[in-house]
C-alpha cells in the first residue's frame, strides 16, 4: 500500500494510474477503521482498478468541538487493516492541505431541505462541512466510483446532491450495507468510547429499529415511536430523534404509509456518546 500525505503527490501518482488505463475507487472515512469501514474497502476492491482510502478528520463538520477533539485516531491500526484488505493508495493529507486558503476560503453548498430534518436540523451546519470536505476530497482523488455506507443514509442523499450540483455526471456512488454487531450496533468509530455498561445496552437502537419495521401494519408509528423513547429512555439513552421518513426524500412520515419507500431513522445520546442508526422499513 502506498501511503501519500500531500494533495501534489496523490494526484501525480493517481494521473500515471490513470494514463494506463486503471479505474479509481475510493472510500472516504475520517478513520478509526472497523469492519464496516473495512467492508467498504473490499467492495471498491472487488469491483477492479485502483482502491483509494483516505483517512481525515474533518473539521468543519463537527458543530460540537469537544466531539472533534475527543473523535478517536488510530492511525496505526488503521494503516494495519487497510494493509491486511490490501487497499492500494491511502491518503492521509493533513487540514492545510485540503483546506490551503483556510476553512472559510472553501465553496460550500446548499443542500436544501436535506439540511433541515434529522441530522442537519439535530447538528446544524454539519452537512455544510461534509460537502466541503467531500467536494475537496473528489477534487483530488477524481474516482470513477466512490464508496459510502448507508449507516450514514442522511449523508448519502447529501453527497449524491453534491455530485448533481457539482456536475460529477460520470461518478458512480456505491452505498453499501450497515455492518453490524453481533448485538445488531452498527459498527461506529464512536463505539470505541462506550463504557461498559454504555455498551451493554446500546444494541437497543437496533432493536428499535427492527421494532419500528416490525410493527407496521399492527400499531400506529405514534405508538411505537413513544415505546422506543421510553424504552431507549429507561436504559439511559436520550433520543435526539425516532423518526420515520419518505426512503427516497427523507420527508418524515407521521405514521406508515403502505406501499412508500420507507426508512426507520434514530440519533441518541448516551451519556456524551452521540450514535445514529437507520433501517429501511
Ligand atoms: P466515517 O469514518 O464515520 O466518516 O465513515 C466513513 C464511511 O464508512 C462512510 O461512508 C460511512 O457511512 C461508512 N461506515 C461507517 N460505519 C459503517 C458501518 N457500520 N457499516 C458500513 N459502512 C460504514
Amino acid at each position: 500500500m502506498v501511503i501519500l500525505k500531500r494533495v501534489n503527490d496523490i494526484e501525480e501518482y493517481l494521473n500515471l494510474k490513470r494514463v494506463k488505463g486503471n479505474q479509481i475507487g475510493f472510500v472516504p472515512t475520517m478513520g478509526a477503521l472497523h469492519s464496516g469501514h473495512i467492508s467498504l474497502v473490499e467492495r471498491c476492491k472487488a469491483d477492479g482498478g485502483v482502491s483509494v482510502c483516505s483517512i481525515f478528520v474533518n473539521p468543519t463538520q463537527f458543530n460540537d468541538k469537544s466531539d472533534l477533539e475527543k473523535y478517536p485516531r488510530s492511525v496505526e491500526g488503521d494503516i494495519e487493516l487497510l494493509l491486511q484488505a490490501g487497499c492500494d493508495v491511502l491518503f492521509l493529507p493533513d487540514v492545510s492541505d485540503i483546506y490551503p486558503d483556510g476553512e472559510a476560503a472553501m465553496p460550500s453548498w446548499d443542500f436544501g431541505y436535506l439540511e433541515t430534518v434529522l441530522e442537519g436540523a439535530t447538528r446544524p451546519g454539519h452537512f455544510r462541512g461534509v460537502g466541503q470536505v467531500v467536494a475537496r476530497l473528489l477534487q483530488v482523488v477524481q474516482p470513477d466510483r466512490l464508496y459510502l455506507g448507508s449507516k450514514d443514509y442522511q449523508q448519502c442523499m447529501v453527497i449524491k446532491k453534491l455530485a448533481e450540483l457539482t456536475g460529477m455526471k460520470e461518478l458512480r456512488v456505491v452505498i453499501c450495507p450497515t455492518q453490524r454487531e453481533p448485538d445488531g450496533l452498527a459498527m461506529s468509530s464512536r463505539n470505541r468510547r462506550l463504557s461498559e455498561g454504555q455498551r451493554s445496552v446500546a444494541g437497543l437502537i437496533y432493536q428499535c429499529l427492527v421494532s419500528i419495521q416490525a410493527k407496521q401494519g399492527s400499531a400506529p408509528f405514534a405508538v411505537v415511536q413513544k415505546e422506543c423513547d421510553d424504552l431507549m429512555r429507561a436504559k439511559g439513552f436520550v433520543p435526539e430523534y425516532i423518526a420515520l421518513a419518505h426512503a427516497d426524500t427523507l420527508e418524515l412520515l407521521e405514521d406508515y404509509k403502505p406501499g412508500t419507500p420507507m426508512v426507520a431513522l434514530i440519533a441518541a445520546k448516551i451519556g456524551e456518546i452521540r450514535l445514529i442508526d437507520n433501517l429501511v422499513v
